[in-house]
């Protein structure tokens, strides 16, 4: 980071670089952006945003550092080896160093984002599995003397643009698997808070990535843009909000390239009458109000199928009462939103709540927060009896705004979230298993939880949802992965000797 100074009310505040190849980088372009203390309230650095020039700088380092005799593609497995063990170390021991940087930024209170830290690590542990996961396939005589055999191959330079809610764990979904695959990377993280990919990009040049391995580009559309259809970029992987999604899975797969978009979601929660209503009532606070509800994979409707609805809807309000919300360094259960702007959008849902006929039992708006008065706040808030056709329910607020939905069956539940748009997540709750498994066989989302509310698979499963949550048909981590950063190459051999000789200008058949 160097000091600079900026256009802005605060002119005294340090800008956040670029890194390519191997050390922070101004670039050309002269935009840069604010970054927020979300519980401040308060600008306390800038970003430069990258125009075309940067990223083009950006990927020639990385061109350059994939190819050549000494490029990241021909290093041996065990170098790359060497340097997943050593970043896995380094994130594992300084995780609470990474949470604190991304608290500051985000706003998430520091135990969460250690957890997401911890997620993203996973992700670093399967990628030293990495030798054995592109081992390749080999046959023996396929024909008389002929051999064939399947070996994966790295693409080339890999894209990944990764959204505000997790800006450590989304880029190290992706980044692990394609460094150690033999893929060199730009990454684009959200401006919002952009100073953990820095982070991350300084750790792996200290555990001995060569320069140019991994970048990062800071910026916004434009740099987006630039990156999308780059010739010398081979894959984009993106996770961010549906309409971006789509329009980065069209415009770059019209520019040739393999590409993974994850969109939003809005995620339902189904209670059984049977269900434990303590555990349901826990799960739907937890999973509504973690991160404040700033989760692709939070729950934000609970379906409750009649009679729970008044019994659940009393418990998870006695459960509100308890939460602190605050600043995320503090003691706090719940920290700010992201920024004021979208602090003031989820709050107007409040409203359309009223104007729309539903039960308002919780208004956020109201809350006394432990922290800064600017802070972004909003307190976790209820919404009862929400009617379908509101934008309460069709829109994905994200934030801390639960609804509950009033069903009077499994099936009216089921239909509702297989009407969705979204297929991103999914619960069930309830102590019968034979509901449970046909819910499971019935339901058209991507990540189903029976009696767990937030479904994320470990990294040896892959994540991605259904529907308008995915573009592409590659999903995030595990097998998909390492399908998506690497392409498979089949080779046929045959030592020649002098009995394969003759003409014969018939299709290749066994003999
Ligand atoms: P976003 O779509 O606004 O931004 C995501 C990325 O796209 C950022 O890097 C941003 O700079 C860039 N971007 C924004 N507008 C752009 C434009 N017009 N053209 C090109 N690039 C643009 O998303 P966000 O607000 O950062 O993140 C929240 C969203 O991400 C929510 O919808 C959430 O559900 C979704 N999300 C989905 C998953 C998943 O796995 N499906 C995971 C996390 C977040």
């Amino acid at each position: 980071m160097t000091a600079d100074t900026r256009p802005d009310d605060r002119t005294d505040l340090p800008v956040l670089d670029h890194w390519i190849a191997g050390a922070a980088a101004s670039g050309d372009s002269e935009r840069t952006g604010p970054v927020y203390d979300p519980a401040l309230g308060e600008v306390t650095k800038h970003v430069r945003y990258a125009g075309k020039g940067d990223v083009d700088a950006a990927v020639a380092a990385a061109k350059d550092a994939f190819g050549g005799p000494t490029g990241w593609r021909n290093a041996s497995i065990a170098k790359r080896q060497t340097v997943m063990f050593a970043f896995r170390e380094q994130l594992h021991s300084r995780r609470d160093e990474l949470a604190a940087i991304l608290t500051s930024e985000h706003g998430k209170v520091l135990g969460d984002a250690a957890g997401e830290v911890a997620r993203g690590l996973e992700v670093v542990e399967f990628a030293c599995a990495m030798p054995h996961l592109t081992k390749g396939s080999h046959s023996l005589n396929v024909s008389t003397d002929v051999d064939v055999y399947s070996v994966k191959e790295p693409l080339g330079v890999v894209g990944i643009i990764s959204p505000f809610n997790f800006p450590a764990m989304v880029p190290l979904w992706f980044f692990p698997l394609a460094i150690a695959a033999g893929n060199c990377v730009v990454l684009k993280p959200s401006e919002k808070d952009p100073s953990v990919a820095n982070w991350m990009a300084e750790v792996l040049t200290e555990c001995g990535l060569p320069p140019g391995v991994f970048n990062v580009v800071h910026g916004d559309k434009e740099a987006v843009d630039a990156l999308l259809v780059h010739p010398d970029v081979a894959s984009i992987s993106f996770v961010g909000s549906t309409p971006i999604a789509q329009y980065v899975y069209e415009t770059a797969t019209a520019h040739g390239k393999r590409v993974q978009a994850l969109g939003g979601a809005k995620n339902h929660m189904l209670v059984l009458p049977d269900a434990d209503l303590d555990l349901a009532a826990d799960a739907a606070v937890n999973a509504g109000f973690g991160s404040a509800g700033e989760r692709c994979m939070a729950i934000s409707v609970v379906l409750a199928v009649d009679p729970v609805g008044d019994e659940l809807v009393e418990k998870v309000r006695d459960r509100m009462g308890k939460l602190v919300t605050g600043d995320g360094r503090g003691a706090a259960d719940m920290g700010p939103l992201i920024t004021r702007e979208h602090r003031d959008k989820v709050a107007g849902y409040l409203d359309v709540a009223n104007d729309d006929g539903a039960a308002v039992v919780v208004d956020g708006r109201g809350v006394e927060p432990d922290g800064a008065a600017d802070g972004f706040w909003l307190g976790p808030s209820l919404v009862d009896k929400v009617p379908t056709s509101s934008t309460v329910y069709r829109d994905e607020i994200f934030g801390p705004v639960l609804s509950v939905v009033r069903v009077a069956t499994y099936e009216e539940g089921l239909e509702l979230i297989n009407g969705s748009p979204w297929g991103n997540g999914t619960a069930i709750f309830t102590n019968d298993g034979g509901a449970a498994r046909r819910f499971q066989r019935e339901v058209e989302v991507g990540m189903v939880g029976i009696n767990v509310p937030i479904p994320v698979p470990v990294a040896y499963h892959s994540f991605g949802g259904w529907k308008a949550s995915l573009f592409g048909d590659a999903k995030a981590y595990g097998p998909s992965g390492i399908d998506f950063f690497t392409r498979e190459k089949a080779v046929t051999a045959r030592w020649l000797d002098p009995s394969h000789g003759g003409l014969n200008l018939g299709f290749p058949q066994n003999q």
